[in-house]
């Protein structure tokens, strides 16, 4: 067997595992910078239409068209979630990329996120989830505490590739759900192309290992990016959907459900 076979039985043996564990294994699908309807997007509402699993889109506020709304009427289980406000970078030259990083003024990132979660919201209606999604998964943590009084009601981020110590609380601040995205299939330091079957299954077969250990609940997240994913990618997708979709050991879940905003 080559090195993505391999792969792939020891994903599918980590999937038995926890079967034999008695649990199914949760993940969901967060796909980031949708502002306007490309070839690319309707590629990946395809995909999500036939695979018919639930996906959340971060859609990037300033510049989302109505067109991109219009195109989801009709989907089922597609939310969209709050990507920062223009996707600009605002960070000092040689940090690390940011919108709503630690050095803006507050009260002009606040006025931002409100504004891109009215937008958002007006937009999508009941599409829309008051879940924010920070460019570049990263923002600055004096921002928390102001996220509920703007409407938004969750977070979600890349989390650290192997955390040696659980993760902390699902609550950075009150009223605030996290839940962060995992694996992401482009290799953005390198060839900016797939990152490959075998280093991603090996990733998200790790992350499953380490929570079925741990009894940890909170689901793990599958980060995609339409607009550059190369052919590799999408082939391994339509892979993973079509293993996982019909599997009872696996429970995609959709974005009210992954961020307790089920009412
Ligand atoms: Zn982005």
């Amino acid at each position: 067997m080559d090195a993505d076979g391999s792969a792939w039985a020891r994903f599918e043996q980590e999937l038995a595992d926890w079967d034999r564990a008695g649990m199914a294994a949760t993940l969901w699908w967060r796909d980031d910078d949708a502002a306007a309807v490309t070839q690319e997007l309707d590629r990946l509402l395809e995909l999500q239409d036939q695979s018919a699993l639930p996906l959340c889109l971060a859609v990037i506020p300033d510049p989302a068209e109505a067109a991109l709304a219009a195109r989801l009427e009709g989907a089922s289980h597609v939310h969209a979630a709050v990507h920062g406000y223009r996707h600009l970078n605002h960070a000092p030259a040689g940090k690390k990329k940011a919108e709503f990083g630690a050095d803006r003024p507050i009260a002009a990132m606040k006025s931002e996120i409100a504004a891109a979660w009215e937008k958002v919201h007006t937009l999508f209606g009941g599409r829309a989830v008051p879940v924010f999604v920070p460019p570049w998964n990263r923002m600055t943590d004096n921002l928390y505490p102001h996220l509920p009084q703007l409407g938004l009601r969750a977070i979600s981020r890349k989390a650290p590739r192997e955390p040696v110590e659980p993760q902390p609380s699902l609550a950075v601040a009150p009223s605030l759900a996290v839940a962060d995205v995992h694996l992401d299939i482009v290799d953005w330091r390198g060839t900016r192309g797939f990152i490959g079957d075998s280093e991603a299954l090996t990733q998200l077969s790790d992350c499953l290992r380490v929570r079925r250990l741990r009894r940890e609940s909170s689901p793990t997240g599958l980060l995609t990016h339409h607009a550059v994913m190369d052919e590799a990618a999408w082939g391994f997708l339509a892979r993973l959907f079509a293993a996982t979709a019909e599997n009872r050991r696996v429970c995609w879940l959709s974005a009210p459900e992954v961020f307790n905003l089920v009412a």
